[in-house]
């Protein structure tokens, strides 16, 4: 076996094990702590719904350990499997003369084959997990809708792009991957400046907040906070989940607040005042910003690197497909890199969680520390978030810290 097939599979192996490890450590400590309500919360929280988000917990916890084996599975198949070089040769036949036309048709293909066998599993969340927890308000017409909404989206932004890094990596010599890295980010800033004004629309409807007393209450925080914003606005939220949520979008002038409705039913005032002045501190301390430059200097040693695996042969051959060329060398690329970056989940988690406390301290200065805390014991109930995780699972998984350090945190501010 060549040794770059052999470390793939072995990564690939420890990441599936790892995954498996982690999902049943946190099952077992959810449901060893099932039956009371930590001490912090016992005032809030009944035992009940206590019990619901453990339940929730340990639903989800299984399909996802689930999910991580069909994708090892699926990833197996397509690379070291064949069924990549299978599908290059099978568009070969159809299309002999134009490789170029026949790399945007294989990589299609792969993305069309891995959407259709994460589709049962998005259909079995909605409709069997959510469902049974009573979260789930989407009909089997919406579901279908979406998935239609989601492809034609994707395809229209995506094929383009697609053509884009093929036509650079076949005539713009050997910095193509430079240019493509350009395009590449200039595509994603066009994509944070137009989402919330034309594509999230698309699924969701948003109304201005016509609420006029929390409306001044807001604006009043805004300036206080030294923030200009494009308008206030209420997403539908609850036509699809149950689940409650607030964000801050945009940048630059289509900067908008957006409030899920199932948050402004929930909360008081007082409450959707510290919840917004919490994501105002991920605006104030950059987080954005920072995370965007995160993702921009990746994408350039990603994209670095891959400029140099197209010469190599054997990184081809070590994924199972015989033939180089620079559309296998894309797909390989994108297909087994989330195996060799595994490894840094654990850091990116611990950074994210940092950005929380921040943004945490800013509410607690900028509005009420005991609104926010309010405010998330609530919607830790409502969204059944198990306030026991695993910790080490919570280490390497979650992007925010678990409830009961977040909570003691604010009760110190
Ligand atoms: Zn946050």
């Amino acid at each position: 076996m060549p040794i770059f097939t052999t470390l793939f599979l072995a990564l690939l192996a420890a990441t599936v094990i790892i995954r498996l490890w982690l999902a049943t450590r946190h099952i077992a400590h959810v449901q060893a702590h099932r039956h009371q309500v930590p001490a912090a919360f016992a005032a809030a929280i009944s035992l009940d719904a206590h019990q619901k988000a453990a339940d929730y917990s340990v639903s989800k916890t299984r399909l996802a350990i689930i999910e991580g084996i069909v994708q090892a599975v699926l990833l197996l198949a397509l690379t070291v499997g064949g069924v990549l070089q299978w599908l290059d040769a099978s568009w070969h036949n159809t299309l002999p003369d134009s490789e170029f036309h026949r790399g945007v048709l294989v990589i299609l293909s792969a993305f069309v084959i891995s959407s259709l066998v994460d589709i049962p599993l998005d259909y079995y969340k909605a409709f069997v997990v959510d469902q049974r927890f009573g979260f789930n308000k989407m009909t089997h017409g919406m579901f279908v809708s979406d998935l239609l909404k989601h492809t034609l989206v994707g395809l229209a932004l995506g094929t383009p792009l697609l053509f884009a890094a093929l036509w650079l990596m076949q005539g713009a010599g050997s910095a193509w991957w430079l240019y493509l890295w350009v395009v590449w980010s200039a595509f994603n800033l066009l994509m944070l400046a137009v989402y919330p004004t034309f594509i999230a629309p698309l699924f969701n409807k948003f109304q201005p907040l016509t609420d006029e007393a929390l409306k001044t209450r807001i604006e009043t925080l805004l300036t206080k906070c030294g923030f200009k914003s494009q308008g206030l606005f209420v997403m539908d939220g609850s036509s699809r989940s149950s689940h409650g949520n607030a964000y801050f979008t945009g940048f630059g002038s289509s900067k908008r607040v957006v409030f899920f409705d199932t948050l402004l039913e929930r909360l008081d005032a007082d409450e959707i005042e510290a919840v917004l002045a919490h994501e105002l501190g991920h605006f104030r301390h950059h987080h954005v910003i920072k995370r965007i430059a995160l993702m921009f200097a990746a994408s350039f040693a990603g994209l670095a690197l891959l400029g140099w695996l197209v010469g190599q042969t054997w990184f081809y051959n070590g994924l199972g497909v015989a033939t180089p060329s620079n559309h296998m060398a894309l797909l390989l690329f994108l297909l087994v890199s989330p195996v060799f970056t595994f490894f840094l989940r654990p850091l990116l988690s611990g950074y994210a969680r940092k950005n929380e406390f921040e943004a945490d301290a800013y509410a607690a200065t900028h509005s009420s520390a005991k609104h926010l805390e309010v405010a998330l014991v609530k919607l830790y109930r409502d969204n059944a978030s198990t306030l026991t995780p695993d910790p080490l699972h919570s280490a390497f998984y979650d992007s925010h810290p678990p409830a009961s350090i977040r909570i003691a945190r604010l009760e110190t501010a």
